[in-house]
């Protein structure tokens, strides 16, 4: 987009720009221009005519900024409760091989830290952690998610369908001791998003789709149905998810003859999300008001992530605490 130099007001040369809306996310092509301004006295008496279009772009910065909170969470979650024997990434022929070798099977605790060894790219990383996790993502995020969202004025819901992956991935089990490696159908994988109206607009926030190369966290809705979507599998429906609900449901469909060990690690994980609902509850759930979502969302770019940074090291030592736990090292607090 080519800088604009004249002033919204009078038309002489800008020298400055109108915080509020600076690098708002497009959702048609070229619906976001920068609004400058050649003093503040220019920028006040536009105002009342700029006022209407920088909401709605502010707006925009704000979804962005929710799905980047919901992600970093996600992703610091991921990296102290991890489930699978991982010892390495290989990219080929398009695909993304996620090495596993079934002796390394974390039996108790079911649940550990990302592997800190790896030499793996920051985007193969990501890719690794939502592996899997669409749908988990909606259940652990939910309360968050929904506690975020209310602080603006949206509706919005989940819904599943059918995607086409960028970036298939398959799960190859080292040793050929286990024959289990899966392939990611190249066509069409189930993949659970989130749909969100605001200023009536329609966007998706995706953030685990970056397991199947789906870089953008924040798309409109449009646009993703026309590149990402194959079809519509289930939905959409109200967005009322909570930490456990994926494991209510398998709790009540286990079957007599089911595992202890499928049990106990289904009792584990629900530990691990309940500690981390621990931490959504201490930071929200004691204002009434969406007050400190407005805080956390806030400020300049540079000042939002430092509170990002902040909130993902809060999350890290408190889900610390958990891993600590599961190894038998202290009493959770
Ligand atoms: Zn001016
Ligand atoms: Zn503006």
């Amino acid at each position: 987009m080519p800088d604009p130099v004249s002033c919204a007001s009078c038309g002489k040369p800008a020298t400055t720009r109108c915080s509020g809306c600076l690098n708002a996310p497009e959702h048609q092509p070229d619906d976001a221009p920068v609004t400058a301004y050649c003093d503040s006295k220019c920028q006040h008496q536009q105002w009342p005519a700029h006022k209407a279009q920088c909401r709605i772009l502010m707006k925009r910065k704000t979804l962005l900024r929710i799905a980047e909170l919901l992600k970093t969470a996600l992703f610091a979650y991921r990296e102290c409760v991890y489930d699978m024997p991982l010892t390495g990434v290989k990219y080929e022929e398009g695909i993304l091989r996620l090495l596993m070798d079934p002796r390394k099977i974390p039996y108790r605790p079911w649940q550990i830290p990302f592997p800190s060894d790896l030499s793996i790219s920051p985007q193969h990383k990501e890719a690794v952690l939502a592996t899997n996790q669409c749908t988990t993502a909606q259940c652990l995020l939910g309360p968050l998610a929904r506690y975020l969202l209310g602080g603006i004025k949206s509706i919005f819901k989940v819904v599943e369908v059918h995607a086409e992956p960028v970036v298939p991935w398959k799960v190859v089990w080292l040793n050929g001791s286990k024959d289990e490696s899966r392939t990611v159908a190249c066509t069409a994988v189930t993949h659970t998003i989130l749909l969100v109206w605001a200023s009536g607009e329609g966007w998706v926030v995706d953030i685990t789709g970056c397991q199947f190369g789906f870089r953008d966290i924040l798309v409109p809705l449009d646009s993703y149905f026309k590149k990402r979507v194959k079809s519509l599998v289930r939905g959409p429906f109200a967005y009322t998810e909570h930490e456990t609900s994926d494991l209510d449901v398998f709790d009540s469909k286990l079957a007599l003859n089911d595992t202890d060990t499928k049990r106990l690690k289904a009792a584990h994980e629900r530990a691990g999300r309940l500690h981390f609902a621990k931490f959504v509850q201490e930071r929200f759930d004691r204002y009434e008001s969406p007050r400190p979502s407005e805080e956390l969302l806030s400020g300049t770019p540079e000042e939002f992530q430092v509170k990002l940074a902040q909130f993902e090291s809060g999350l890290k030592v408190h889900m610390a605490s958990f891993v600590d736990f599961a190894f038998g090292k202290e009493r959770l607090n």
